[in-house]
C-alpha cells in the first residue's frame, strides 16, 4: 500500500527557494502569471495529444478544457485548477521538486546580473517557484492519464525542515479526473492581503488571462437580478461547482442593468430582486489577439502581448499584424524585440520559443523557427495561426508540408516590410538602436539571402560610417547620391576601428579627390560588400588594393617612375622579397612614404585578419 514519502530538494533548488522566500522583490503578483501560464501549457499539451488520439480527453471535449481560480480569504487560500495533462508521480518528483540543472544555474547568474526576478523567472524553467513569493505552504494535487493514482505533493515552509517536500496518494481517490490543482496558503503578512481581496485578485487575473487561449473562470460573488419566486436557496460558497455552460462575463452583467426599459414591457417582467451570489465568471471572453481586428487593438495591448510571449518586461521596438490570403491562409503578429534576448548574439538560449505556430487556434509548436523564417530573421518573435494546415499530422510530416514554404515566404516579406518602416519613420534613436542590435543579422542576411527581391530590400537597409560621415552611418543610396561625377566605384576600407581606418594611408588620395570611402569595421562587413558585388551597377572597390587608379595615362607615368627608381626598387626587393610578392611604385600615396598592400585578386589585409581570427 502506498503511503507518504518525504523528499529533499536538491541543493540548487533549495538555494533558489531560499532566494525567493527571502526576496525583497516587490513584484510578487507574478506567481499568478506563472501558474496561469503553467496551466495553459498543460492544457496545450493535452489538446495537442488529443489531435492524434481523441480518447486522451476521456469524456471531455476540446471546449471543456479550462482553468479555474478560486480563493478563500478567511483561510487565506488561492486555488488554481486545470484539466490539462496532469502529472504522474515521477513528473511531480522531476518537474516540481527539481529544477533542470542548467536552468537554475543560468537563472541564478542572470538574477545576479540584472536583479530583475519578475522579468526572468519564467524564462529558465523555474516559474513554479514564484509561488514561494507569497505562500508558506503549497499543495499540488495532480492526476495524469498514465498514472492510476491521484497524488498530493506538499511543501510546507512552516515546518522544521524547509528543504523537503512530501508526496502521497490522495486519500479521496481520483477527484480531478485529469489535471492539476494547486492550492496556495498565502503567508500571514498584511502586505499579501490584497491577493485575497476579490477586486484586487480579479484585476490581476484579468491582467494575466488576456492572451491565454483557454477560458479562465474565477469563482466570485456577483450581484444578480433574480425573479423573486425562483430565488436560489443556497447562495453560499461552492468552490467545486462546475462553470455553467453559458459563461457570465463582467461585460454581460453590466448589460443586465435594467436602465432604459420601456414602461409597457416592464409590466410584463416578473418581479426581481437584486441578490449577491457566487458564480464562476469568465475572465477572458476576448478572442485571441491575433484573431481580432487590428483596428480594435491598442498599442498597449500589442505591447502586453509581446511581454507575455517574450516573458520580458521590455516593450518591443515595433510590430506588424496581418492576415494572409490565397493558398496559405494565416494570421500573424510579428515583433522586433527591444533588444537581443541576452544582450548579445544568442548565446544563452536556443532559437526556439520565438515563433509560436497555431493551426486554427490550436497551439502546435514553438520549435519551427527554421521552417517559418530564414536564419537572418531569427531575432523576430510572434505568433502564426494557419487556417489550412492539417491538424493531425506528425511533426515530421508537418515540417515538410508544402504550405509552410509559402508561409515562410510571406512571413519573410512581412518582416522586411516591418523593418523597412522603422527606417521610414523620423525616429533616429530607434533607427540606430535597431541597427546596433540587429544590423549584424541584416548583413548576414545579405550573404545568406539569394533571392534578389529580398536581398535588395536588405541591401537598402545596410549602412556604414564613412570618410565623409564619421558620426552618422550612410546608406548605399546616400553614398551613390554623393558620388563625384567622374567617380567609377564605391570605395571602402576595412579595419578594426573607425579611428584606425580614418588614418589609413590607403585612402589619402581618395580623400584628396573628395571621394567618399566607406569604413568597414564590423568583421562581417567585407563579406557583406563582396556579396552585394554591385550597387546600382557600380562596383565596390577595396581602397587597399594596389591597382586602384589604373588608367593608361597613369600606367605610363608609373612606368617612367619605375625606370627612374629602378635601383631603389631592386634594393628593396633584395632585403624584403621573402616577405612580399612584389615591390612597386605606389599610385596612391600622398604624404606617407610607403604602404604594404594586398594584391588585386587576393583577400584584403583586413579580411585576412578576420579569416585568421575565425575558429575553423
Ligand atoms: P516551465 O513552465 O518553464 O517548464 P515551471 O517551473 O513553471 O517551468 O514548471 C516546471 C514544470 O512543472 C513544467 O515544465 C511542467 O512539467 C510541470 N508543471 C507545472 N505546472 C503544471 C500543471 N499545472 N500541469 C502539469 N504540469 C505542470
Ligand atoms: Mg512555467
Amino acid at each position: 500500500k502506498e503511503t507518504m514519502e518525504s523528499f529533499k530538494y536538491q541543493a540548487d533548488t533549495a538555494k533558489l527557494m531560499e532566494l525567493i522566500i527571502n526576496s525583497i522583490y516587490s513584484n510578487k503578483e507574478i506567481f499568478l502569471r506563472e501558474l496561469i501560464s503553467n496551466a495553459s501549457d498543460a492544457l496545450q499539451k493535452i489538446r495537442f495529444l488529443s489531435l492524434l488520439d481523441a480518447s486522451k480527453l476521456g469524456s471531455d471535449t476540446l471546449d471543456d478544457l479550462k482553468i479555474k481560480i478560486a480563493f478563500d480569504s478567511e483561510n487565506r487560500l488561492i486555488t488554481i485548477t486545470d484539466n490539462g495533462i496532469g502529472m504522474t508521480k515521477n513528473d511531480l518528483v522531476n518537474n516540481i521538486g527539481r529544477i533542470a540543472q542548467s536552468g537554475s544555474k543560468q537563472f541564478l547568474d542572470k538574477l545576479h546580473e540584472t536583479g530583475d526576478l519578475s522579468g526572468i523567472i519564467g524564462q529558465f524553467g523555474v516559474g513554479f517557484y514564484s509561488v514561494f513569493l507569497v505562500s508558506d505552504s503549497v499543495t499540488v494535487i495532480s492526476k495524469h492519464n498514465d498514472d492510476p493514482t491521484q497524488w498530493i505533493w506538499r511543501s510546507d515552509l512552516k515546518g522544521v525542515n524547509e528543504t523537503s517536500y512530501t508526496i502521497s496518494p490522495d486519500p479521496r481517490g481520483n477527484t480531478l479526473g485529469r489535471g492539476t490543482s494547486i492550492v496556495l496558503h498565502i503567508s500571514e503578512d498584511s502586505e499579501l492581503d490584497p491577493f485575497l481581496d476579490q477586486e484586487e485578485l480579479t484585476d490581476l487575473v484579468i491582467k494575466y488571462s488576456q492572451f491565454i487561449d483557454f477560458p479562465i473562470y474565477m469563482y466570485k460573488y456577483v450581484w444578480e437580478n433574480v425573479p423573486i419566486e425562483k430565488k436560489p436557496e443556497n447562495d453560499e460558497k461552492q468552490p467545486e461547482k462546475e462553470p455553467e455552460n453559458e459563461p457570465v462575463t463582467d461585460f454581460e452583467i453590466e448589460e443586465d442593468e435594467p436602465e432604459n426599459l420601456d414602461q409597457d414591457e416592464k409590466i410584463d417582467e416578473p418581479e426581481t430582486e437584486r441578490i449577491q451570489m457566487w458564480k464562476w465568471v469568465m475572465m477572458n471572453p476576448q478572442k485571441p489577439i491575433w484573431i481580432r481586428n487590428s483596428k480594435d487593438i491598442s498599442p498597449d495591448e500589442y505591447n502586453s502581448f509581446f511581454k507575455m510571449l517574450s516573458k520580458k518586461t521590455e516593450d518591443p521596438m515595433t510590430y506588424i499584424h496581418f492576415s494572409a490570403e490565397g493558398e496559405a491562409e494565416f494570421r500573424s503578429i510579428l515583433y522586433v524585440p527591444g533588444s537581443l534576448p541576452f544582450g548579445s548574439v544568442e548565446q544563452a538560449m536556443p532559437h526556439n520559443n520565438k515563433i509560436k505556430l497555431y493551426v486554427k487556434r490550436v497551439f502546435i509548436t514553438d520549435n519551427f523557427l527554421d521552417e517559418l523564417l530564414p536564419t537572418y530573421l531569427s531575432f523576430i518573435m510572434g505568433v502564426v495561426d494557419s487556417d489550412n494546415l492539417p491538424l493531425n499530422l506528425s511533426r515530421e510530416m508537418l515540417q515538410k508540408h508544402r504550405l509552410l514554404k509559402l508561409m515562410k515566404n510571406k512571413l519573410t516579406r512581412k518582416c522586411l516590410e516591418m523593418i523597412r518602416k522603422i527606417f521610414q519613420e523620423d525616429d533616429d534613436v530607434k533607427k540606430s538602436r535597431f541597427w546596433s542590435e540587429f544590423g549584424t543579422y541584416i548583413k548576414g542576411g545579405i550573404i545568406e539571402e539569394k533571392r534578389p527581391p529580398f536581398q535588395n530590400k536588405l541591401i537598402d537597409l545596410v549602412r556604414f560610417y564613412s570618410s565623409k560621415s564619421e558620426d552618422k552611418m550612410v546608406t548605399l543610396k546616400e553614398y551613390a547620391e554623393n558620388m563625384k561625377e567622374d567617380q567609377k566605384a564605391i570605395y571602402y576600407i576595412g579595419g578594426s576601428r573607425k579611428e584606425v581606418v580614418a588614418q589609413s594611408p590607403h585612402i589619402e588620395r581618395l580623400k584628396e579627390m573628395d571621394y567618399e570611402v566607406l569604413y568597414l569595421i564590423d568583421p562581417i562587413d567585407e563579406y557583406c560588400v563582396l556579396a552585394i558585388d554591385k550597387y546600382n551597377g557600380t562596383r565596390f572597390v577595396d581602397a587597399s588594393k594596389e591597382s586602384l587608379f589604373a588608367s593608361d595615362e597613369e600606367n605610363k607615368i608609373i612606368e617612367e617612375l619605375e625606370e627612374e627608381y629602378e635601383d631603389l626598387i631592386s634594393w628593396f626587393k633584395m632585403i624584403i622579397l621573402d616577405k612580399v610578392d612584389r615591390v612597386t611604385i605606389s599610385r596612391r600615396l600622398k604624404s606617407s612614404p610607403c604602404v604594404i598592400s594586398s594584391k588585386d585578386y587576393g583577400v584584403s589585409a583586413n579580411l585576412e585578419r578576420i579569416l585568421k581570427a575565425q575558429p575553423l
